[in-house]
């Protein structure tokens, strides 16, 4: 648990997220985007968050925001915070899949959620629908879902979501290309997780590294098999952030 004094000085080394340009898509057909996590634990502050829906209509961007579990690792009035003021700036909502499509980028969001906790992401589908958005999901350990939550991702894509790869057993890219080599990486944990969804009946369109983790040599090899590669972007200035822009 950190003090108060340790909250503020960590606080105090963030930058605002309308800072960090990393996380706005402005139409350059980038390969590798990158959110900014709206976790808890990321300590993104509301009025940051707000700073970055401003620029992203202000300057005709797509603003790239991630997070996990709601109601859990996101708050759900975070979310529809998020959403709500999508709506109020006329923002446009970007899935993964129209990045694929069209390089074309305008004052939109692209807001995702990673791993799986499908039964959470169903749960917010009203919440959703209510404010007309279309999201992204990157499902990693797709195998080990159930038949009930399969469906529950069929039923949210058929809503208009995007489901896209997150790899099978969330390892840190880098590390597993170290101990095993690119090849096995791409072999164990990229193909695997794109088949299994196209074998689902998902056009799959892109691939989120776990915690963001990535080399270009990894970009170079996954970048045959999707045309759209996922980091991250921190708020942290003392820490090296992932994103290559
Ligand atoms: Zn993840």
């Amino acid at each position: 648990m950190i003090g108060a004094t340790a909250g503020a000085l960590i606080a105090s080394c963030q930058q605002q997220l309308s800072d960090l340009d990393g996380a706005f898509y402005d139409g350059d057909s980038r390969l590798v985007h990158c959110g900014v996590n709206l976790d808890t634990s990321a300590n993104t502050s509301i009025a940051s968050v707000d700073s970055a829906l401003d620029r992203a209509r202000d300057r005709r961007e797509v603003v790239e925001l991630y997070a996990h579990h709601p109601d859990d690792t996101v708050p759900l009035d975070k979310i529809e915070h998020v959403l709500a003021g999508a709506r109020d700036r006329n923002l446009a909502f970007f899935t993964y899949a129209d990045f694929a499509r069209s390089s074309a980028a305008a004052a939109g969001l692209a807001l995702s959620f990673d791993d799986t906790s499908i039964d959470a992401w169903f749960a917010m589908r009203d919440l959703l629908q209510q404010y007309r958005a279309r999201v992204t999901f990157f499902v990693s350990r797709y195998r080990n879902i159930s038949a009930d939550q399969r469906q529950r991702l069929k039923a949210l894509a058929a809503d208009g979501h995007d489901i896209e790869a997150h790899s099978v057993q969330h390892l840190r890219a880098p590390e597993y290309v170290e101990e095993h080599g690119l090849n096995a990486y791409v072999r164990d944990e990229v193909d695997p997780s794109i088949e299994i969804l196209r074998n689902d009946g998902y056009e799959v369109h892109a691939f989120a590294y776990p915690f963001g983790a990535r080399t270009g040599e990894l970009d170079d090899a996954i970048a045959k098999r999707v045309p759209i590669l996922r980091s991250v972007a921190f708020t942290y200035m003392l820490v090296e952030s992932p994103c290559p822009r």
